[in-house]
């Protein structure tokens, strides 16, 4: 592939959910964009995510404010433009003694429901938790908690629409192509490609070179001569597992840990329910693409205490 002589106004190295939102912003407002992914497009981090698209309640107890204010705002555009693969989701939250006083969590879900403007979503609510509604699985004896609204999102399919919008508005999109490395030229860069099949190299030429390449950001930075910018990059590992369906009913759980943290037990494709995250340094992405047998236990621990029927490790 070798398009010299062309020249973008931006290249985009990586086809996670950032770099084809910022393809597609950039076509749409008529910039000429070329985008490349080394692997397949939304093959990282970008699909496998918990799929949720949440304004982030546990961010305001670190008082990012406006950061929840611009997510609840974005979680409303997403939901108006894809309503077939982003939907409202129901999570409660039950109240256990010793975790978060109640107040706290009422004024907390109070500025949720606010933060973000006029929502479609129905509000946050006090709930008693029952065997055949919102405390389905769990412990009886645990009977009071919350429940607020955020959505679900196919977050593979989220990174492809992109993609097809920035097309649609003229970006030309590579996958299967890596970027190799770039040097200033004149006012802008020339990079070099390299067909990950082949092995064929060839030249992009762009006035802005964009990073996005999540957590292979410093790679790609240090092959831009970048290696002077003071950056470190601190990888976290945050892994989920999958279990048979857990509880019945179609709302998500989120459950306070001892640990101040919290874990998502969300339904999965029908049969399954998803659990999640851990939130582990690691040195190395190859330590990053498997979970290990500690984080295994952390999850399966933080839902065994709210569970009637404790899961099993096997
Ligand atoms: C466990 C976990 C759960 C999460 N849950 C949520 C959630 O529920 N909701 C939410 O909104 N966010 C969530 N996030 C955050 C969200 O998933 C990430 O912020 C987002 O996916 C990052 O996207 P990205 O495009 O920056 O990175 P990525 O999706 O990793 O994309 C980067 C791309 O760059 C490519 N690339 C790298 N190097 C090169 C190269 N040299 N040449 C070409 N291409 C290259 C990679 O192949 C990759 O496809 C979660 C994150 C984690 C880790």
């Amino acid at each position: 592939m070798t398009q010299a002589a062309d020249r973008f106004d931006l290249l985009v190295v990586g086809g996670g959910i950032n770099g084809a939102g910022i393809a597609r912003d950039a076509a749409g407002r008529g910039l000429r964009v070329a985008l490349i992914e080394q692997g397949d497009f939304g093959g990282a981090t970008s699909s496998a995510s918990t799929k949720l698209i949440h304004g982030g309640l546990r961010y305001l107890e670190h008082y990012e404010f406006r950061l929840v204010a611009e997510a609840l705002a974005e979680r409303e555009v997403l939901l108006r433009l894809a309503p077939h693969i982003a939907w409202p989701l129901r999570f409660v939250m039950p109240h256990v003694a010793g975790l978060r006083p109640a107040w706290m969590i009422r004024a907390g879900l109070w500025l949720y429901d606010h933060l973000g403007g006029r929502s479609s979503l129905p509000g946050s609510q006090a709930v008693r938790l029952t065997a055949d509604g919102f405390g389905a699985g769990l412990d009886p004896r645990i009977r009071k908690g919350f429940a607020y609204s955020d959505a679900w999102v196919d977050d593979a399919r989220l990174v492809i629409l992109n993609l097809r919008s920035a097309q649609a508005h003229g970006a030309t999109l590579h996958a299967r192509t890596r970027f190799v490395s770039a040097q200033r030229d004149g006012s802008g860069w020339r990079a070099v490609v390299e067909n990950a099949a082949s092995g064929e190299r060839g030249e992009l030429r762009a006035r802005v070179l964009v990073n996005a390449a999540g957590p292979w950001v410093k790679p790609v930075l240090d092959a831009t001569g970048g290696g002077q910018v003071p950056a470190k990059v601190q990888l976290v590992k945050g892994s989920h597992i999958v279990v048979p369906r857990a509880y019945r009913g179609e709302h998500a759980y989120i459950l306070q840990n001892h640990d101040k943290r919290i874990v998502f037990m969300i339904p999965y494709e029908r049969d399954f329910t998803l659990i999640g995250t851990t939130d582990v340094a690691v040195a190395s992405l190859a330590e990053a693409r498997v979970i290990d047998v500690d984080e295994t236990r952390y999850l399966l621990d933080a839902v065994n205490r709210y569970l009637v029927r404790p899961l099993a490790e096997r």
